[in-house]
């Protein structure tokens, strides 16, 4: 089935997991082209978006599929982790149960190289297409909760190999006890080398701090969460102060893993 682009109004306050941002409408694209006056995003589960946001598109139901090709994965942007965890499950491959609870699409998930812990999503990774065609993994820059990808990736192919690990699914689903119910975007900052950012955040005092809405979460530090209310202009107040403090204390600069629009 064909499906043409179109529009569609996105309420931020509803969409995006933190709970936060204007409605606006957005284009859904659900045909390859070039769309560089807009910024693509997923699921809004790692953005923060102000009232002035640049023009948004998302990825429609012609990206929502997953086919499987002899030893090779072919998965369109717009499936959702949790749809993808599903299918590796029931057609038992390995290396993907660290999707659980991971929450996003697939776009999302290969431009922040999404993970936990030593899993990222790049490490399975064979190819990703974008408008210019197939490009090979090696080929794109990678590290972290980092890409170099500015363009819009319609389709993630991965290496099949078998054995899904009901064990691992377990393992991954107990690290997230620690993490709050609350409304958040997930890790606020990036940890930095050889240390965790939740860990500075509590030395300088912010865990728990509170500005409006909005606060460090009591639970986990590093996450940013929202009792409700939370405003975009809380919610930077907070980034800015740690930033600030982490500078002051351990001079060290601190980046953001929340994407701000
Ligand atoms: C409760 C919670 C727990 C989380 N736990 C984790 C975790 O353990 N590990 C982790 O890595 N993240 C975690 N996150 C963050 C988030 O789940 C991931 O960053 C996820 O990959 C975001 O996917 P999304 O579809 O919501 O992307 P969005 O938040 O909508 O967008 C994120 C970025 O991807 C870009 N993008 C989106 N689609 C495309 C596309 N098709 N092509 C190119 N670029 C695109 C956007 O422009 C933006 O820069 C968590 C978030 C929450 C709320």
């Amino acid at each position: 089935m064909s499906f043409e682009n179109a529009t569609k109004i996105i309420d931020f306050k509803k969409y995006s997991s933190i709970k936060i941002g204007p409605a606006v409408e957005a284009l859904v694209i659900n045909e390859i082209g070039d769309y560089s006056d807009y910024q693509i995003i997923g699921r809004a589960n790692n953005l923060l978006v102000s009232n002035t946001p640049p023009k948004f598109a998302v990825l429609g139901e012609s990206f929502d599929y997953i086919k499987q090709e002899g030893d090779k994965l072919y998965v369109g942007c717009a499936t959702t982790s949790g749809k993808l965890l599903t299918y590796v499950r029931k057609n038992d491959i390995a290396n993907l149960e660290f999707l659980a609870k991971l929450p996003g699409n697939l776009g999302g998930l290969v431009k922040m190289n999404a993970g936990l812990k030593s899993w990222e999503i790049f490490n399975y990774i064979d190819k990703i297409k974008t408008k210019d065609g197939y490009i090979k993994k090696e080929d794109v820059a990678y590290s972290y909760r980092h890409t170099e990808l500015n363009t819009i990736v319609y389709e993630v192919v991965f290496n099949i190999e078998k054995g899904f690990s009901k064990d691992k699914l377990k393992e991954f689903n107990k690290m997230r006890d620690n993490q709050p119910q609350m409304a958040s975007a997930g890790s606020c900052f990036k940890n930095p080398k050889g240390d965790f950012a939740g860990r500075s955040i509590q030395e300088i005092g912010l865990k728990g701090f509170k500005k409006g809405d909005m606060s460090f979460s009591e639970v986990h530090a590093n996450f940013l969460v929202n009792e409700g209310n939370g405003t975009y202009e809380d919610a930077i107040y907070l980034i800015n102060e740690a930033k600030r403090r982490i500078k002051k204390e351990f001079d060290i600069e601190i980046e953001e893993e929340i994407v701000i629009f």
